[in-house]
């Protein structure tokens, strides 16, 4: 499914103890933890509700996903997700939400019973924006049509299908559950429900040639989809695949495939606009273009991440990765359910900011900086000129944007910012 930016390591320290680390480890170097300076205006507010159970484990992922019990305790589940939310209401106090997404692990799993109490829970809780945009993240091998109509009947505007692949030698390396007839019944299906699908294709799979990837993408591309997302497949530690690697294609030929793509997507009026993300003009994806603007966004359920800015302070926190322990401790309501709530301190947030912001290809208007962060321009000047100097970041003042040099090497041009 859709891998969303690995921003802080999962930490399973208790709540509230990492605050106190990184308030000493501020003092300690000499800087008031709260030297974050003061944000004039909130960004906009997102939420991720994360669903943890896929039918199988892909032997490629590491994210937070575990194997379908037997039975799928969907009302636990989602009896814990109601109490994870109202334990998290104080911080969001006030505030309009303006995308929602529902990832996980394979969110189609539940039903569209489940999905509507969902969506009626966060209505109930919260501002949603009367056109919030509204994704789930589906499977092709869970897709059914009635229950993706229902999907829709309850509020979902935008399904994010993980093709991966429409080779079916592809999808058995990679463990799918699906093959390619059923990737393309599922993408009828969703473009059926929802006006909105983005599709989730990886390219430099195993064994995979040039005229593959490209195969795979006009595939995707004659759907006539307004989004497409490409991604990489790369050996992640501990997954199966960094235990047994498989023969994966080398780097200049992973570099042709993306090339293609890129021209590919280009010619279809979808234009390349984050590192892994294509869209027609009016298609980009609202929820993730705030992670990459640096906004804010409420994480809940198992393993989810979230950023809150407050007028002093941005924060960041995480939720017990287990599905069972989250689920008992979330249904506690004593607050145990957090893993880890960490303040950023003002040595963090260059590269924070920097670590979203660079990943777009037309970068963003520098003042977004100060704006998001508190933080006065000043404070980065020196990591601003070294990166211009090396010609990793364009010499425009009033952005910050990569060069295509920069776009090439992007871990040198954010490690600038640490
Ligand atoms: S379906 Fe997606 S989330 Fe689930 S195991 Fe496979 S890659 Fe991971």
């Amino acid at each position: 499914m859709t891998k969303f930016i690995p921003i802080i390591p999962e930490s399973f320290t208790p709540q509230h103890a990492h605050v106190r680390d990184a308030q000493s480890a501020a003092v300690t170097a000499g800087v008031h933890p709260h030297a974050q300076g003061l944000l004039t205006s909130l960004p906009p507010l997102s939420v991720y509700i994360h669903v943890p159970w896929c039918v199988r484990k892909c032997p490629y992922c590491d994210f937070n996903s575990h194997q379908t019990p037997a039975i799928l305790p969907e009302e636990l589940y989602l009896d814990a997700l109601q109490a994870d939310l109202e334990q998290a209401l104080p911080s969001i106090w006030g505030r309009q939400v303006f995308t929602v997404f529902i990832g996980g692990g394979t969110p189609s799993l539940l039903s569209d019973r489940g999905i509507d109490r969902m969506l009626a829970m966060l209505r109930s809780h919260l501002s949603l924006w009367p056109d919030a945009e509204i994704t789930l993240e589906a499977n092709p091998g869970t897709a059914e049509a009635g229950r993706f109509m229902a999907y829709a009947a309850s509020g979902v505007n935008r399904i994010s299908l993980g093709v991966q692949s429409f080779d079916d030698v592809a999808l058995k390396a990679l463990g799918r559950i699906h093959d390619a007839d059923q990737a393309r019944a599922a993408i009828e299906m969703a473009q059926r429900a929802v006006k909105r699908v983005n599709l989730d294709l990886m390219f430099a799979l195993p064994g995979q040639t040039l005229l593959q990837s490209v195969h795979d993408a006009q595939t995707a591309l004659s759907f006539g989809t307004e989004h497409l997302s490409m991604y990489h497949l790369t050996l992640e530690p501990n997954t199966v695949f960094a235990k047994y690697p498989p023969t994966l294609p080398d780097e200049d030929l992973a570099a042709e495939m993306e090339d293609s793509i890129e021209s590919l997507a280009a010619s279809a009026g979808l234009l390349r606009y984050e590192v892994s993300a294509f869209a027609k003009p009016g298609a980009v994806s609202r929820h993730n273009s705030n992670y990459w603007e640096f906004g804010d966004y409420l994480g809940i359920g198992p393993g989810a991440h979230g950023k809150i800015s407050y007028h002093d302070r941005i924060e960041r926190a995480s939720r017990t990765r287990n599905p069972d322990l989250w689920m008992a401790a979330a249904l506690k309501r004593d607050g145990s359910h957090i893993a880890e709530n960490r303040l950023l301190t003002s040595q963090d947030l260059p590269f924070e900011f920097m670590l979203n912001a660079l990943r777009l290809k037309n970068g963003v208007p520098s003042t977004l900086y100060t704006e998001r962060t508190g933080q006065a321009l000043v404070t980065i000047s020196k990591a601003l000129q070294s990166a211009t100097s090396k010609g990793l970041l364009t010499a425009d003042p009033l952005r910050f944007q990569a060069t295509a040099q920069g776009w090439r090497f992007l871990n040198e041009l954010q490690t600038l910012f640490l």
